[in-house]
This record gives structure tokens, sequence and C-alpha cells, in this order.
């Protein structure tokens, strides 16, 4: 299974493991990530920035990850965001009331069922613990809150479980200050936190995770006026509706005439979000957005999208995306009491309204990891997009005498004064060296032999097709820029050598 071969590429070449691992019983749902993982991890999120934050002019701010308890009050974290969850009273395992019941009786029980529905679900149906047929206890809430201690712990503080919420605490300095006019996405990249019961499937579901959250401000009365609408008013979303079983290719413009989603502005992120994950090389057939029942929405959300792909784990949510309405704005006024009214032009007052694209970084890495791997004649390999890959060329020597290294270090030293990532190596023979970079999805590959001594040039093979050209020394460069950013190929550069 593909989450099996990840797992085992992620220990070999550490991606990404356990967090504080020489230790025993550090706690399950932490994860570090070495150099190969985080450098994609660090570009998935440029792409993000440059795709989403950047084209649609939002404000990125960085915000503090610990919040006194008032926050989460005005949030309604602190009363609302929790689990049902259930011990087995034999073997004392906690488990998720709402997945436990979902996985014996193979019917989907959305997490917010009420508590006394869940515990009627087990009692009717004689379900016990699924790993020691233990009794259950009663259904609990169980708080997702992580709670952090500072200074003596007089005041109350918690780690935040989403990033949105410094998003909403700055809106109104971000209108002050930065000239904020409606509507105005602000965005933020950071730590999020949430209990987890039971972290499990790795990156996917752990206790800290890193979120890119896009909050875009406006005015309900404005949803319908979108600058950019004709550049997606024909583009086809992955649509599940609500009780249907099939994906339906449906446009932007008739997510809106079917009255599907409330407005224009809605449709347009939608799509914004379908392409930004379509550039990071996440397969359309693989994508959907699935409407979202009122029962299983987060609590503050009129409308949710949730933006999934096919995994071997299964759909797996990458993208939460919410309409958040004015229910945040209303209620940290409310809590915090401090005005947060947007003010037009004409002293006119408004709360705004907001919709919600919140992505997950570490998924997001899991997913198009798995999406990338391939196999091929020298084994698996990572087809990631060049965007998005951990280096941008690898650099041989083709024997490890003969000068080669010597220029071939020079090589890689103007490289690195450019900017671009490489990746030395001159360890065992060229072709396992081919391999060792394919597996970590290094795109382009520069290798030097006698021939450079003699005319400056270099072959420059693609991981994909291990196909190669002959270029000039100077040329590297300019030509690695055109292929990675100006979705070049390489014939374009030269003819094939092999
Ligand atoms: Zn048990």
């Amino acid at each position: 299974m593909s989450y099996d071969k990840i797992m085992e590429l992620a220990s070999r070449k550490s991606l990404f493991y356990q967090a504080s691992e020489i230790y025993p019983n550090s706690p399950a749902g932490f994860w570090d990530f070495g150099p190969i993982g985080a450098s994609i991890r660090r570009k998935i999120i440029e792409v993000w920035r440059k795709e989403l934050v950047q084209k649609e002019d939002m404000l990125e701010i960085h915000g503090a990850q610990i919040l006194p308890k008032q926050v989460y009050e005005g949030s309604g974290h602190l009363t609302d965001f929790k689990d049902p969850i259930v011990q087995c009273l034999k073997c004392k395992k906690y488990e998720r009331a709402d997945q436990l019941i979902t996985k014996i009786l193979k019917k989907e029980v959305p997490e917010a069922t009420p508590l006394e529905k869940l515990n009627e679900l087990i009692k009717n149906n004689n379900i016990k613990c699924d790993k020691c047929k233990g009794e259950l206890s009663e259904v609990k809430h169980f708080s997702l809150m992580v709670e952090s201690i500072i200074g003596r712990g007089e005041l109350k503080t918690f780690l935040r479980p989403e990033a949105c919420q410094s998003i909403f605490l700055n809106f109104v300095r971000m209108h002050k200050t930065m000239r904020l006019k409606l509507p105005q996405g602000i965005a933020q990249v950071g730590g999020a936190f949430r209990n987890e019961i039971s972290p499990r499937q790795s990156i996917t579901r752990a206790i800290e995770f890193t979120q890119m959250e896009a909050e875009v401000f406006f005015n309900p009365k404005e949803i319908n006026e979108i600058g950019n609408w004709d550049e997606i008013k024909d583009y086809e979303l992955k649509i599940l509706r609500l009780n249907s079983k099939k994906v339906e290719n449906i446009k932007a413009k008739e997510l809106v005439s079917k009255k599907i989603v409330q407005g224009k502005l809605i449709a347009y992120y939608l799509a914004r979000t379908q392409q930004l994950f379509d550039k990071l090389g996440i397969p359309l057939d693989k994508m959907r957005f699935r409407e979202v029942d009122k029962d299983e929405r987060a609590f503050y959300s009129l409308l949710t999208f949730d933006f999934e792909v096919e995994t071997s784990l299964g759909w797996l949510e990458l993208v939460a995306n919410n309409y958040r309405t004015d229910y945040d704005i209303k209620r940290h006024q409310e809590y915090s009491k401090t005005k947060l009214e947007y003010t037009f032009e004409d002293g006119k007052k408004l709360i705004p309204y907001i919709w919600e694209i919140s992505a997950g970084v570490d998924r997001t890495l899991y997913t198009v990891l798995e999406c990338s791997l391939k196999n091929g004649k020298e084994g698996d390999y990572l087809a990631l997009n060049p965007i998005i890959a951990p280096y941008q060329v690898a650099i041989f020597p083709l024997v490890k005498k003969d000068q080669l290294p010597e220029l071939a270090k020079k090589i890689d030293k103007d490289l690195k004064n450019k900017w671009t990532e490489t990746f030395y190596d001159e360890a065992a023979s060229v072709g396992r060296r081919y391999a060792r970079a394919d597996e970590i999805g290094i795109p382009y590959a520069v290798t030097i032999d006698h021939q450079s001594l003699r005319d400056n040039t270099v072959t420059l093979r693609y991981r994909d097709t291990g196909k190669q050209i002959r270029i000039k020394i100077e040329d590297i460069h300019p030509t690695l820029i055109s292929l990675i950013w100006c979705q070049k190929e390489l014939s374009d550069f030269g003819k094939f050598i092999n």
C-alpha cells in the first residue's frame, strides 16, 4: 500500500519521524521533519503564498500561538470544541465514539451526533470495545484544547486550536493601519494544536500541526462583486453534493446560478483552491469538494465544502472551506468589549462576513508525496513538480578523479551563488546516484564528464524520463530557471543524447 511505502521512505530518508524519538514514552501525535521533508514542506507553503496570498493581494500576518482563555471563550472553542469519547472498561483504551460506531456499523455517524444518540446506538447495537470486546463507558465530551502554563499559571492560557483566531483578533488593526478595504483576505501560516485522543496515520492526524489559513473578509451585500470573476467563471470544479455518491464537474458560474453556494465570492475561492492543489501536483480525478451536512459542520459554519483527496488512507480532508459569516468578529467584539467594526468611507459601519480557506500543511505534504510516488525502471521515485522538489538540481562528477570533482564543485558553487538549491554527490556509480536523486524527487541532474573538461559542456538529465541533453556550463542556470519556473521541457534546449 502506498501509505506503507511513504512511511518507509519517510523513515529511511528522514522526511519525517516521531518527535523526541530517543526518549521512551514520548507522546504520539508529534513529528519532526528532516531536511528533505522540511524543504518540500516549506515549498508547499511558498506555492500557497504565491498562488493565493500574493495573487489575491492578501495581507499575511504571523500571530502568537499561545492566547489567553478569554479569546477561546469569545471564539466558542472552550465550550464547543470537543470530541465524543468512550472508554473500554476492561482494557482502558479511549476511542472516539462516533468513529468506533461508524467502524462497527459500517455507516457514517457524524461527529456532532448528540451524546444521548451515541449512547443509544452503542446500547441498541450492543457495541463493545473493538480490541478486547470489553464493555464501554458512557460517551463523554473531551475538550480538544491544549492548555499551556505560563508564569505561575494565574492566567489560564491555551495553544491555539486553529491559526485563524489571530487573524480575527488582528482584523480591526489591519483595517486601521494597513488601509484594509473590503473585500480583503488576511492570511497566516502557523502551528495549531488539537488534543486528539488517538493521533494516528502519521502526520495526517497529529496533535501539533501547521495550517495555511486565509480568511476573506467581505460585505455580504457585495458577495457577487468579484473583480476577477471572468477568469474562473467557466472553470470546472469537482463537487460532491450532499446525499450524492458521484463527483460532478460543475462550473463556477453554475455553483452560483444553481444556488449551491451563496454567491460568486465563494465559487471564486473554491475555484482558486482547486487550482492551487492542481499546481501542487494532485491529479484532478483524485480530488473533490465534499458538501458537508449541518450535523458535521464546525459550530461556526453556515456552509462547508471540505476539499478532499483520495489516498491509500481513504479520502483525506486537506482544506476546510467554511462560510463563517460574522460569527467570529461579532463574538470577539462581544467578549473583548472592543469595537471590531469596519467603517466605510461614508461613515457607515459593518461587522464583515468571512469566507475561510483553511489548509493543513502536513496533510498536504503527505498527499503530495503519495500522489507523486511512481514506479520507474530503477525503483520508486517522487515525480514532484519541480517547484516543490527538495533540491532543484543534483550535481555529479562522473568519476571521483581526473579533475572532474573539482569542476563539479565549481559548478555547484556557482549555482549556489545564484540561489539554486543543489545537491552534490560523488559517492557510488552515477546510475546509483541518479536513483538516489530520483527517489527524493530532485527533478534535474547535471553530470560532469571528461568531455566537460574539453568543451565546457555537461549533461542535463530529467528525472521522469531519464532523457538527457548536452548544454554549455554557462547555460545551466538559465536553462534550470526556464525548466523549473516557466514549464519548459528538456527538448526545448537541445537534442536528446540517449
Ligand atoms: Zn478494550
